[in-house]
């Protein structure tokens, strides 16, 4: 690959902290110097005097600063967590609340759960004596129902503030709300960038803390012209930087754990071709669902006279800090979810990323000395085609989880809610009438039994009324299954590249003749029937490790149900009843044979395919059900059971009219698309 450099990226020279410090050498150091090597460490007393002195305080420092490790323990030293107080602190992602509270745990020695815990989805990792949480904003945002006023915590550390995900953006106006009535509550909004502005005038101007940030120059390159493969380019460039490049770490971002696994592969492929000529290169990934001993070798020290090479999600951009990457490879795409208030469809893509979120990126690289960012793209595309910011979660996702969590705190005005960005009208009117289809709302808007159950669940709705719904077909057992296999889906079948044939014809096994939530079932009850076993999983190409997070989530679900009292109840053989369930939940997914193995969706007539990877890809039936829909080339509908049309007059009859229902396969096409035209 051909790189030009454009320019560099200037950084404030650091006088007390020298460039040419290994990183073996750093880490030599003991934790209690690590920790004063921060450049939040100057600022403690600073700190702790202004958050004594204000209740909200606008936090600003760049990455790696020390804002999420450092600054909870400054606040237990300072003694806000006695009278039994705990202090909060939230991270969008799972990754980095886990691998922070690890973190943290080992420079306060103590054990992880104990003093220091997080909890997240599916899984509590704290104790009585958990003084300092992390967590993901989600599940403070789940915290409300159970205590609104969060009368256990003494201080409360919105994190990461700047990545603006949905349970962030309602955990603003949620914890602004309580600030009022509980004075003595302290709130911290932390971020990474130069967002701090907007926070402070959302928190009636509230004072901004900054922490001067310490940066190495780093020089950008681009590419000369748009690569084809970035995959490919990627593998390339690592290999270039390793041939010709003095030792430093190289971060790539690649945006999820398909991609990252991909390359993986190739470079391992290839280093090993390319023998002993070059240094050893460690290759390791990092991901949401990454297994947390995994997690803990990406901070392990680079071997003198080695590199490491991390693959990483875009969790690395802010959430994660990484010492010693002095390479960047940015690809310049993120996975992104998206939702089309137009067609009340939701899709996962990869999109092109921001200028901010590539000026973070290549930011990575200059911490611990000066370094380089590899754009694979062109300083042209960079200019005019990236959008100057990433548009915040809540004015592009479906706002059905969120409705649903607000509805079930009390909140029924949503329109007036508090919103630091107000989401699309419509797009909250489409989450309402949701809601209201699902059941979970009656049509003054307000919440329902059945509404108040589904809140109990830390699922979308959708799933959420699936899992009640199995109460009434009687096959919960199964139900959960699924759910709890839906829950990890992507990495649950291995499919290494040097053994694709088997690997796909492990797979096939597993298929079923209904379709692939039926399959997933299969899977797990198999598993099940040997007693858990990982040899088992190794001879069928299933990954262990995606299976035993399957058995603990369906473990949480089914403690879930009992709380809302639906026995345990079992209707195998027979699979209607568990697609009728299905069909309960997801009635809004539903799509249609049409034309040239195509499916059209029922109400807003799109064009969607099965995903080759479904086991109803060559069986075409005429209607099916899909758990979500993936755009690469095109629309794909992945997870897909057949169903049948008249099931959905019976699960949502308020919602599906007996004419658009019917099956015009045999009858003329319609001229024009729409039910309108439609002939009985
Ligand atoms: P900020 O929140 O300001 O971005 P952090 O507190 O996350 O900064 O990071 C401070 C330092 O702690 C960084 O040098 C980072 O590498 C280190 N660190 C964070 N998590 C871990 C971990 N799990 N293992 C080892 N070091 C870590
Ligand atoms: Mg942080």
């Amino acid at each position: 690959i051909d790189f030009i450099q454009a320019l560099t990226m200037e950084g404030s020279k650091d006088k007390d902290k020298k460039p040419d410090m290994t990183e073996h050498e750093r880490k030599k150091m003991d934790i209690e110097e690590t920790k004063k090597s921060l450049p939040v460490y100057p600022f403690r007393d600073d700190l702790i005097a202004a958050i004594r002195e204000h209740q909200i305080l606008i936090i600003e420092g760049e990455t790696g600063s020390g804002k999420t490790t450092q600054i909870p323990q400054y606040l237990v030293e300072a003694g806000f967590t006695e009278n039994k107080m705990k202090i909060g602190c939230t991270q969008p992602r799972r990754v980095a609340a886990m691998s922070v509270a690890a973190r943290v745990a080992q420079e306060m020695n103590v054990k992880l759960g104990n003093e220091v815990g997080y909890s997240i989805r599916f899984e509590d990792c704290t104790s009585e004596r958990t003084i300092l949480k992390y967590m993901t904003d989600g599940t403070l945002h789940r915290e409300f129902l159970s205590e609104p006023d969060l009368a256990s915590y003494s201080v409360m550390i919105i994190d990461e503030a700047h990545e603006r995900t949905l349970h962030t953006d309602i955990l603003f106006g949620l914890v602004k709300d309580i600030s009022r009535f509980r004075p003595e509550l302290k709130l911290l909004i932390s971020s990474a960038t130069l967002d701090a502005e907007k926070f402070s005038q959302f928190f009636d101007d509230a004072p901004i803390f900054r922490i001067p940030g310490r940066r190495f120059p780093v020089d950008i390159f681009y590419t000369k012209a748009p690569e084809a493969d970035y995959i490919d380019a990627c593998v390339v460039s690592v290999l270039q930087i390793h041939a010709t490049q003095p030792l430093g770490d190289i971060l790539v971002f690649l945006t999820g754990q398909d991609e990252i696994e991909t390359c993986q592969e190739v470079l391992t492929d290839r280093v090993k071709r390319l023998g002993s000529k070059l240094k050893e290169l460690l290759i390791l990934p990092v991901y949401a669902n990454l297994p947390s001993d995994m997690q803990a070798k990406i901070f392990e020290p680079t071997p003198p006279n080695a590199r490491k090479v991390i693959l990483a999600t875009n969790i690395a951009e802010t959430s994660l800090t990484i010492d010693n990457i002095i390479y960047v490879i940015d690809p310049g795409f993120a996975k992104q979810n998206n939702f089309n208030s137009r067609t009340g469809m939701e899709s996962l893509m990869v999109v092109p990323i921001s200028k901010a979120s590539a000026n973070q990126r290549a930011g990575r690289a200059g911490r611990v000395a000066p370094g380089k960012c590899f754009r694979l793209y062109t300083a042209w595309a960079y200019k005019h085609e990236l959008e100057d910011n990433t548009v915040p979660e809540i004015q592009r996702i479906n706002l059905g989880n969120a409705v649903l969590m607000l509805k079930a705190l009390g909140i029924n005005d949503l329109i007036h809610f508090d919103f630091l960005d107000p989401p699309p009208h419509e797009t909250l009117v489409l989450a309402l009438e949701q809601l209201y289809a699902l059941g979970a709302l009656n049509h003054h808007g307000e919440l329902t039994k059945m509404g108040r159950r589904m809140a109990e669940f830390p699922v979308d709705p959708m799933m959420a009324k699936m899992l009640l719904a199995s109460e009434k077909y009687k096959c919960s057992e199964e139900v959960v299954t699924i759910a709890a296999m839906l829950s990890v889906n992507s990495a649950i079948f291995y499919r290494p590249k040097d053994k694709i044939i088997h690997a796909d014809t492990a797979r096939k096994n597993f298929n079923h003749i209904h379709g692939d939530h039926i399959s997933l079932l299969q899977v797990y009850n198999q598993w099940a029937d040997t007693d858990f076993s990982t040899q088992w999983c190794y001879e069928n190409f299933i990954q262990y490790r995606s299976m035993k997070r399957a058995r603990d989530v369906r473990e949480q679900l089914v403690g879930l149900m009992q709380r809302v009292e639906i026995d345990m109840v079992s209707c195998l053989p027979e699979t209607i009843n568990i697609r009728k369930t299905l069909t309960s939940g997801y009635f809004y997914h539903i799509a249609r044979l049409s034309k040239g193995g195509n499916y059209k969706t029922i109400k807003h007539n799109q064009t969607v395919m099965i995903h080759p990877n479904s086991s109803l890809f060559e069986e075409l039936p005429r209607w099916v059900l899909y758990h979500e829909l993936v755009f690469t080339t095109k629309e794909y509908m992945r997870q897909v059971i057949e169903i049948e049309s008249k099931w959905l007059l019976e699960v949502a009859p308020h919602y599906y009219k007996p004419k658009e229902l019917e099956d015009s396969t045999n009858k003329k096409m319609p001229k024009t698309a729409g039910r309108a035209t439609m002939t009985e």
